[in-house]
């Protein structure tokens, strides 16, 4: 068999039929013990001998990919650079937060095409797509380090709209009742807001929670930080995103990434709650965090909390969202440094 495919991007009965397994059950064998971090087939204990080692001689480590360094942030959370195997880089990072509570941030694309001003992962450019196997290797990754993750978000590096053929398949083996078993609802998808994306998954799902990059809800200012929006401007995102909402039923959050001088002041909340009108959102407000070499500035308390407030005012629910894995530059748009050397 040339080229075995890596089983963590298959279901079951994909794996079954990708490495001519003699009885149906032993696909779904395979994808528990991988839901279990086995590294090798030879750690398939319930496989005849002989079986293992034709596996094992097929395709001698399960991963593609590996740890090639890690940060760890007093805050618990841990930034994760991963190598693929083609020698290309991504990071992913496990939050915690002040519960204790678990979630992998999966990257979805090695950089990112979008090129938003005020994110490290846009300056990066663009290399290429992962592979489902890629994707679901990052959550295992993630999960050798403190057990099994409940909540997962694709708010790694990358647009996971424009590779939604892979996200979706690494949600359906993320989901899959018989191996993780995490539930759709704890799985979040953040796009900077491209419609057909959008559309798509309202039509063809998974209806997992939406996020959007919102940022700012004033076409000038949105044109200047997000170049997604002279493509698909602020109505026709709002016109998707009701599509989305109706199939869904879910609530959808609003991302602002705030930056002093920006897009942090009460006209800019006025603005999003105007905009948001019709749709049952959440808010996260996120001050922005800073990256090397990007000319914004982070916002005062007291700037973020008059913005707050405002949406508050206006009836929006409001949600500061904590600063998770900023030590470890792992937090919200701050992706991407580890990758640097790689670069130079
Ligand atoms: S914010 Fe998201 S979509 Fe925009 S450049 Fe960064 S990774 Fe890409």
């Amino acid at each position: 068999m040339d080229n075995a495919p890596y089983p963590a991007g298959l279901l079951p009965e994909d794996i079954s039929r990708a490495y001519g397994l003699d009885k149906a059950y032993r696909g779904l064998q395979v994808f528990k013990w991988i839901v279990k971090g086995a590294r090798s087939f030879a750690d398939m204990t319930d496989f005849p001998a002989a079986e293992r080692e034709r596996l094992a001689a097929l395709l001698p480590s399960l991963y593609s990919s590996s740890v090639d360094g890690s940060l760890g942030d007093p805050d618990g959370s841990i930034k994760l650079k991963i190598r693929l195997g083609d020698g290309a880089a991504v990071e992913s990072v496990l939050l915690c937060d002040h519960e204790g509570r678990l979630t992998a941030c999966l990257s979805s694309q090695v950089g990112c095409p979008m090129a938003c001003a005020f994110c490290k992962t846009g300056t990066l450019g663009f290399l290429r797509n992962l592979e489902t196997h890629e994707i679901v290797e990052q959550y295992l990754h993630l999960s050798a380090i403190r057990g099994r993750i409940q909540n997962v978000v694709y708010m790694g590096m990358g647009e996971p709209l424009l590779n939604l053929a892979a996200v979706r398949s690494s949600i359906a083996i993320l989901t899959h009742p018989d191996g993780f078993g995490l539930s759709k609802r704890k799985i979040t998808l953040s796009t900077c807001g491209l419609v057909p994306g959008i559309l798509d998954l309202a039509q063809n799902g998974p209806h997992v929670r939406l996020a959007i990059s919102l940022t700012a809800a004033d076409e000038r200012i949105r044109n200047e930080l997000m170049p997604v929006n002279k493509t698909w401007n602020l109505a026709a995102l709002k016109d998707a995103l009701l599509v989305y909402q109706k199939a869904s039923g879910d609530r959808i959050t609003l991302e602002t990434a705030l930056m002093a001088g920006t897009n942090a002041g009460v006209d800019s909340a006025r603005a999003v709650a105007a905009w948001a009108r019709g749709l049952k959102v959440q808010v996260n407000v996120i001050p922005w965090n800073p990256v090397d070499g990007l000319p914004y500035h982070e916002p005062s308390r007291a700037e973020v909390s008059a913005y707050e407030n405002e949406l508050e005012r206006l009836g929006l629910t409001a949600v500061r969202r904590a600063r998770r894995g900023r030590g470890v530059a792992g937090a919200c748009g701050q992706l991407g440094d580890t990758l640097k050397a790689d670069q130079d």
